[in-house]
Parts: structure tokens; C-alpha cells; sequence
């Protein structure tokens, strides 16, 4: 496909074109000028030679007539000026051959004019006046050749402004109707789009049509339009993920206590601790999840807060494992910590709560006695928190998704309950504290989860509105 012409480019085409018409146009004007400047100062050569040789003959009668020496003296010097003069006119050759002649039996007959007159003398005189007609003759015929030249060129001129005159409307208005079919129409369109889009038609988007310019535009708008559909959609998600999670455990609390009727007496008490311990579990789930939720919704917000403080990062894996009291629980948990403290600046709670979901998560997708293992390590720069179990593992496709929100995977996903927020908030927190977390894992071998945290870290603006604050 051709690549569509650009607004700018085209309209530089069109001015380019525009430019080089009023150049021929002027240069053909001012060569028409010239040539009609010209002509017009040789027809008034004519008209003056004519005159100046029609004088010459009266002169040349009035000559002949005289009889006083000295008024035909002067009627001679008359004649030698008007000759003169006429010189100074001449355009052609052939005037110049002309006026030659003319002089040439002029002078004869001046000279034999002395004499007294004769039949030779009256021929010379008539030989004289011929000359001067064929002078006139020929310069009458110049004026007229000139006048016709003029006449051509009045019609060139004409002829030339016209043609202009049609090429620039004929321009003018392709233009008009290119910028009206091409430019405004694909505008027109995308404003209608826009504010189609803005009332709520979610679904409309922009025809990429048009210049080059505008198809980008369009690109663009749809490009924004399809990314708002999308975060609807992932919002509309979210909010059916939350819904469907909080009624799992609702559910199983119906029931426990639908054991428990007004009509029928209270059931054993075995069975009365069992039901109300299954309770307590729902709700300690519940709650958990409603903490992931409400995380989730401030760092989305950008208002997860950070209290950063130094503290020594295996006093918070202790403190996490202790959380984890049961006798069975904690003899399968191995800590591996250095002999020497382990600064690190971070926010103490959002920590703990990091390493707490990924033991959980490592007690959740692993058989029931198979061992766990949290090591700790520093370096000049970084402090590095694992957690590996010999479990279930996960998928080389699924181990970058397991972070996003609402994600379960595998067979792991079907043998725990959970909302599958844990990771997401967990690579949140950690991304606050300037720092990053990875997964090795193989499907039936086990996975092993790193955080990798600056020592000195000073939070990020990464979530946004993310604050870190100092105590
Ligand atoms: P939840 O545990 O509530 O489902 P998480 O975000 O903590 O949510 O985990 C997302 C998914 O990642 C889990 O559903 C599980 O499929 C997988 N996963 C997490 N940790 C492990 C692990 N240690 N071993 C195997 N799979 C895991």
C-alpha cells in the first residue's frame, strides 16, 4: 500500500505549483510588455518617416517652382534636414536602401537644378519624388505591420490571462474540494467520534482515513479508546473477581450456621466447636482477602504509605516464622540467616506481610510435611530474601503471570483456596521499596521466590502517588 500523502506535504505541492504558475505568468507579462514597448516605438518611427518624407516632397514641388536663388537655397537646407532626420528613424535594411536612394535622387536633381530646366532636370525631379513615395509606401507599411504585431499581442495577452486566470480557479478550487473530501471530512468525523465516545458509546471508533496526519490522529484516539475499554473491562473484572471471592466463604458460613436452629435444640457440643472452629476460618480467610482488597485498592490508588525505618531483616523473618505457631508448621520451616545483622530501610509491616504471603503461599502448594526454607543474604547494595518449597511449582507460561491480579494457576490453584491477589500486592510492595522480586520454579519440584531489596531504600514514585515517609 502507498503511504497517504501528509497535509503539510500536499499543501507545499500546491504552493510550490502555485508559485511556479505567477512565475511564467510574470515572466510572459514582462516579455510581452517589452515586445509591445518596442512595437509601439516603431510605429511611431513609421509615422514620423512618413511625415518627414511627405514634407520632403512638398519641399521638392515647392523647389521646383521657385525661381529666387536664395528661396530655393533655402528649400535644399530644408530638405538635407528632413532627410537627416529621417535617418535617425530608420528600424530596417530596407529603409536604410530606401532612404539611401531617396537621398541619392535628391541630390541628382538639387544638382542639375542649377542648370536651367530641362527635360533631364523634370526627370531627375520625378525620379526624386518617386524615391520619397517608395520611403512613404515602406513606412506607412511598417506602421501598419507594427499595428498588426500590437493587435497579436493584445491577443496573446488576453488569451494568457484568461488561461491564468481559469488555472488558478481550476487550482483554488481542487484545493477547496481536496481539503472539504480529504481534511475536514475525516476531522468532521473523528470530532463526531470523539464526542460519541464521550456520551458513552464505548464501542465507536475513528475511520483512520485522510492525510497522513489525521490517520495518525485516528490511530491515536482509537488506540486511547480501546485502552479505556479495556481498564473498564479489567475494572468490571476486578469487581466480579471480588464479589465471586467474598461468597465463597459467606456460603460454608451459611451453612455452619444453618446448623443452628431456633426450633430444634443446639447440637452436640463436639459438633458445636467443630462448626464454630470452621467459622473461624472463613473468617480469618475473609479478612485476609478484604486486607488484599484494600491493598490492592490504595496501591492502585497510589496511596500505599511507607514507614521506613532500618531495622535488622532477620528480626522480621523471625518474627515472620513465629507467626506461624503451629508445632507441626514450624518444624518444617528452616531459616537460614547469616551470623552478622542485616541492615535494611524499609517499611516493617509491608515487609512481613511480603514474606508472610509467599511462606503461606510456599505452605498452601506443597504437600503437608515436605520443608520450607527462608535464607537471607547481603551484599554491599542489596539484601536478598528466598523462600523455597519442594511443591507443587509452577509453569515456565504462567510463572510471570502468577503476579497479575486475580491470577491462579495449575493444579496448584484447585487444592488452596485464594483470591489470587497475594503476589500481585506482594510485587507491589516490593516495587515501592525500589526493589524486584523473581520466581524460579519447576511444575512437581518446588519453587524458590526472591526479593531483592536496596539496603537504603527511599521508596519510589513508581506507584504514582506512592508515598515513603521517614519516622
Ligand atoms: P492466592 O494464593 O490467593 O491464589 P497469589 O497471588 O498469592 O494468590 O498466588 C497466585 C497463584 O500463584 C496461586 O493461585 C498459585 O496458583 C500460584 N502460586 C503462588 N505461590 C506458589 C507456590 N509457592 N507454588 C506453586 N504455585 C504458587
Amino acid at each position: 500500500m502507498t503511504k497517504p500523502a501528509s497535509l503539510r506535504s500536499s499543501l507545499v505541492r500546491v504552493m510550490l505549483l502555485l508559485g511556479f504558475l505567477a512565475v511564467i505568468a510574470t515572466s510572459a507579462l514582462i516579455v510581452l510588455t517589452t515586445i509591445l514597448h518596442r512595437t509601439t516605438l516603431n510605429a511611431a518611427a513609421a509615422t514620423d518617416s512618413v511625415r518627414l518624407a511627405a514634407e520632403a516632397q512638398v519641399d521638392l514641388l515647392l523647389h521646383e517652382r521657385a525661381t529666387d536663388p536664395l528661396v530655393r537655397r533655402e528649400i535644399e537646407g530644408d530638405l538635407r534636414r528632413r532627410l537627416a532626420a529621417a535617418r535617425s528613424l530608420v528600424t530596417t535594411d530596407a529603409e536604410v536602401m530606401v532612404l539611401d536612394r531617396s537621398d541619392a535622387r535628391v541630390g541628382d536633381y538639387v544638382a542639375s537644378a542649377e542648370e536651367p530646366h530641362d527635360a533631364r532636370t523634370a526627370q531627375l525631379h520625378q525620379q526624386a519624388y518617386a524615391a520619397l513615395d517608395e520611403l512613404v509606401s515602406l513606412n506607412v507599411e511598417q506602421a501598419s505591420e507594427a499595428r498588426a504585431v500590437a493587435t497579436r499581442l493584445d491577443d496573446l495577452a488576453n488569451v494568457l490571462g484568461v488561461a491564468v486566470s481559469l488555472l488558478l480557479v481550476a487550482i483554488a478550487g481542487g484545493l477547496a474540494l481536496w481539503l472539504r473530501g480529504r481534511a475536514f471530512a475525516p476531522i468532521f468525523g473523528l470530532a463526531e467520534v470523539m464526542r460519541r465516545f464521550g456520551r458513552g458509546e464505548r464501542d465507536v471508533r475513528a475511520e483512520e482515513r485522510g492525510p497522513a496526519e489525521l490517520r495518525e490522529m485516528s490511530a491515536r484516539f482509537n488506540e486511547m479508546a480501546a485502552a479505556i475499554a479495556a481498564q473498564r473491562q479489567a475494572q468490571i473484572a476486578f469487581l466480579g473477581g471480588v464479589a465471586h471471592d467474598l461468597r465463597n466463604p459467606l456460603s460454608v458460613l451459611q451453612l455452619a450456621v444453618a446448623l443452628i436452629r431456633d426450633d430444634q435444640p443446639l447440637p452436640p457440643e463436639d459438633k458445636l466447636r467443630k462448626t464454630i472452629g470452621r467459622i473461624r476460618g472463613q473468617i480469618v480467610r475473609m479478612d485476609r482477602m478484604i486486607g488484599d482488597f484494600l491493598d490492592m485498592a490504595k496501591i492502585e490508588a497510589g496511596e500505599l504509605d511507607l514507614r521506613l525505618q532500618v531495622h535488622d531483616a532477620r528480626d522480621l523473618v523471625r518474627d515472620v516464622v513465629g507467626l506461624f505457631d503451629s508445632g507441626a508448621t514450624t518444624s518444617r520451616i528452616e531459616m537460614r540467616l547469616p551470623d552478622e545483622a542485616v541492615p535494611l530501610r524499609c517499611d516493617a509491616l509491608r515487609i512481613e506481610q511480603v514474606v508472610t504471603n509467599l511462606v503461606s503461599n510456599a505452605i498452601k502448594y506443597s504437600p503437608p510435611d515436605s520443608p520450607i526454607a527462608i535464607t537471607l543474604g547481603q551484599d554491599e547494595e542489596q539484601v536478598v530474601i528466598g523462600v523455597e518449597d519442594r511443591g507443587f511449582g509452577i509453569g515456565e507460561g504462567d510463572r510471570e503471570r502468577v503476579f497479575e491480579p486475580f491470577r491462579r494457576v495449575g493444579a496448584s490453584k484447585d487444592s488452596a483456596p485464594g483470591a489470587g491477589l497475594g503476589l500481585f500486592v506482594v510485587r507491589r510492595i516490593v516495587e515501592a521499596h525500589g526493589g524486584r522480586i523473581d520466581v524460579q520454579s519447576a511444575p512437581g519440584r518446588g519453587s524458590t521466590f526472591e526479593v531483592w531489596l536496596p539496603r537504603t531504600s527511599k521508596g519510589t514514585a513508581r506507584q504514582g502517588a506512592t508515598r515513603a515517609s521517614a519516622d
